[in-house]
C-alpha cells in the first residue's frame, strides 16, 4: 500500500488517482484544511493530521505501507513571509515526524513534493538540478530544509527518496473528476478561467516592464497529469533499487504571462479582459527547468505537452465546478 499524504489536494489527488488506475493499493491521509474530500475517489481515506504522531503511528500498524508520497505542505508564498512559524511547522516539523514513524517501522521509500522555488532567482535558464539553491521566501526555504534533511537520512539511515521539484502545475484530470481547487485561489491559470466564467471582472497581470520578449513573466506550465507520471516512475525507480535523487519536472519551455491569456481566450472563445498591472513581489522574470534528469533516468515523456492541452482540461474542469458550486 501507497500512503498519499496531501492526496485530497490538487497534485496529491491526481497522483492518487494514477496510482489506483495502475493498480496500486493507496489510503489518502490528509486533515482536508485546504483539501477536498470528494478528490478522494480512489482507495481509502483517513482523516488525519501528521502534527498528531500517535494518528501516523496508528496508520502504519494498521495498514502495510510500502512508501509514502508527501504533498501535505502549505503553499503561499505570500502567507510565509508573513508567518513563516506557520511554514516551518506545517512543512519541515510535520514532515519529520511522518519520517519518524517510517523509520519506526522500517518504510524505506519516500516521494517529496518539493518546488523549483528552492532555488530562488535564477542565475541560468533553464534551471538544472545543480542549479544553487537560494529560496527567497520561508515557503522555498522550508522546502529546501526538507530536502537536506532527506539527504541525510538516506546517508545515516539508507532512506529511499526522489525528491521532485515542481515548475506550474497546471490543468486538470482529462478525465475531468478532479482539477484545481484552491480557496483562496491565487494561481494564473484558474484565475484567468475565472475571468472567462464571469466570477471575475477582469485578470490583473503582474508586471508589464520585464525583461521578457513581450515584457511579461515567463514561467514553465506542466500538465497535472504529466507530473502525476513522473511521480510513479520516479517511485518504481525506487523499487527497483534505484538511488535517491532529485528532479526537476517542467518541460523546458517557456510561456509568458500574455500568452496565457490569449491561449485562453483561444480555448474558452471569451473575451478575457485584461489589466497592466504592478510587479507581485517576489516574483522572478523567467523560471524555466530542464526535464532532461527525469527524462533521462526515469525516461518521463510528458504526454500533455503545450498550453493548449493545458488549459483546455483546466476549462473543462472549470466549467463542471461553476456548475456544481451554481
Ligand atoms: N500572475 C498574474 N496575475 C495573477 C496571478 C499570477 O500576472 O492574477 C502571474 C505571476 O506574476 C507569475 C505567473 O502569473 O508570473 C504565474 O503565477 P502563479 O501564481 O500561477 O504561479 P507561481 O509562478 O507564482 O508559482
Amino acid at each position: 500500500m501507497i500512503l498519499v499524504v496531501g492526496g485530497a489536494g490538487y497534485i496529491g489527488s491526481h497522483i492518487n488517482k494514477l496510482l489506483n488506475k495502475k493498480g496500486y493499493k493507496t489510503a489518502v491521509f490528509d486533515n482536508l484544511i485546504y483539501g477536498h474530500r470528494e478528490f478522494v475517489k480512489w482507495g481509502d481515506f483517513i482523516l488525519g493530521d501528521l502534527a498528531d504522531i500517535e494518528q501516523i503511528r496508528l496508520v502504519f500498524k494498521k495498514n502495510p505501507i510500502k512508501a509514502v508520497m508527501h504533498f501535505a505542505a502549505l503553499a503561499y508564498v505570500g502567507e510565509s513571509v508573513e508567518d513563516p512559524q506557520k511554514y516551518y511547522i506545517n512543512n519541515v516539523a510535520n514532515t519529520l515526524n511522518i519520517l519518524r514513524v517510517m523509520r519506526e517501522f522500517n518504510v524505506k521509500f519516500f516521494i517529496f513534493s518539493s518546488t523549483c522555488a528552492t532555488y530562488g532567482n535564477p542565475i541560468e535558464t533553464p534551471i538544472v538540478e545543480n542549479h544553487p539553491q537560494n529560496p527567497i521566501n520561508p515557503y522555498g526555504q522550508s522546502k529546501l530544509m526538507v530536502e537536506k534533511i532527506l539527504s541525510d537520512y538516506n546517508n545515516a539511515y539508507g532512506l529511499k527518496y526522489a525528491t521532485l521539484r515542481y515548475f506550474n502545475a497546471a490543468g486538470a484530470d482529462p478525465d475531468n473528476e478532479i482539477g484545481e481547487w484552491h480557496e483562496p485561489e491565487t494561481h494564473l491559470i484558474p484565475l484567468v478561467l475565472d475571468a472567462a466564467i464571469g466570477k471575475r471582472e477582469d485578470i490583473k497581470i503582474f508586471g508589464t516592464d520585464y525583461d521578457t520578449p513581450d515584457s511579461t513573466c515567463i514561467r514553465d506550465y506542466i500538465h497535472v497529469t504529466d507530473l502525476a507520471d513522473a511521480h510513479i516512475l520516479a517511485l518504481e525507480y525506487l523499487f527497483n533499487g534505484g538511488k535517491s535523487e532529485v528532479f526537476n519536472l517542467g518541460n523546458g519551455n517557456g510561456v509568458s504571462v500574455i500568452e496565457v491569456i490569449e491561449t485562453a481566450r483561444r480555448v474558452t472563445g471569451k473575451n478575457i479582459k485584461s489589466v497592466e498591472s504592478p510587479r507581485r513581489p517576489g516574483d522572478p522574470a523567467v523560471l524555466v527547468g530542464s526535464a532532461r534528469k527525469a527524462t533521462e533516468i526515469l525516461n518521463w515523456q510528458p504526454r500533455y505537452f503545450g498550453l493548449n492541452n493545458i488549459i483546455e482540461t483546466a476549462w473543462s474542469w472549470h466549467q463542471k465546478q461553476q456548475n456544481i458550486q451554481d
